[in-house]
């Protein structure tokens, strides 16, 4: 199974796929499947290495837009065909920190590029592998954004403005209420405790009943 963590910037995503893994190991004991975490971009090699460059603030010149999808699109071919597609069909469990819907988010909602165009490509990176389930972290931007300052350094695209980031929240908005029950809205305003507990309940109900 193929669990996907989304939403904006500052939403605790990391930190709830951490434990959620040690939660799912305590439930399911040390029978199979194996329970995997991984990330995007950065769940390979090649993935950590385009990760570094989307991610520097320091670059000496800007991506464009369409160079940017096209990084976080490579990281996802080599991504989907390399780990998750091989873990998958041997039965593992996969957390997994972003997948398709960042994309739409960001490069479509965010950057403004053809949202057509964009499924597309993620078909294509991909390969049709979608998520089982989709726990979207929807966060009130200013706090969201507020955590990540509070982390000190902050990466090329928490640097974004502010209007930037407010798009990408009605992107998440406007996928999660199209998707039916694909994707399940997680508050993610509430404590750490609350967070866990929401998805605990959604998990029981999804993998474990
Ligand atoms: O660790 P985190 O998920 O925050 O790092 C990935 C970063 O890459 C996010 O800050 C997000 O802004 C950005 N991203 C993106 N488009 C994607 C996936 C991630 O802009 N498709
Ligand atoms: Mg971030």
């Amino acid at each position: 199974k193929l669990i996907v963590f989304e939403g904006c910037e500052g939403g605790g995503k990391t930190t709830q796929i951490q434990q959620t893994e040690q939660w799912l190991r305590d439930q399911l004991g040390s029978s199979v499947p194996a329970i995997l975490t991984t990330k995007e971009p950065g769940g390979t090699a090649l993935g950590r290495s385009l990760r570094n460059i989307l991610l520097d603030s320091r670059l000496e010149e800007p991506i464009a837009p369409t160079a940017e999808l096209l990084l976080f699109a490579c990281d996802r071919a080599q991504h989907v065909e390399t780990f998750l597609k091989p873990h998958l069909k041997q039965g593992a469990i996969i957390l997994c920190d972003r997948f398709t819907d960042s994309t739409i988010a960001y490069q479509g909602f965010g950057r403004g590029l053809d949202k057509n165009l964009i499924k597309q490509l993620n078909q294509i990176a991909t390969v049709g592998l979608e998520s089982d389930l989709t726990l979207w972290f929807d966060i009130e931007i200013e706090k969201g954004l507020a955590r990540t300052q509070s982390r000190g350094k902050m990466d090329r695209m928490e640097k974004a403005d502010l209007a930037f980031h407010q798009r990408v929240n009605q992107g998440f908005c406007e996928l999660a209420d199209q998707a039916g029950d694909r994707i399940i809205r997680i508050d993610a305003n509430l404590s750490l405790q609350q967070v866990s507990l929401q998805i605990q309940t959604i998990l029981t109900q999804y993998l474990l009943k």
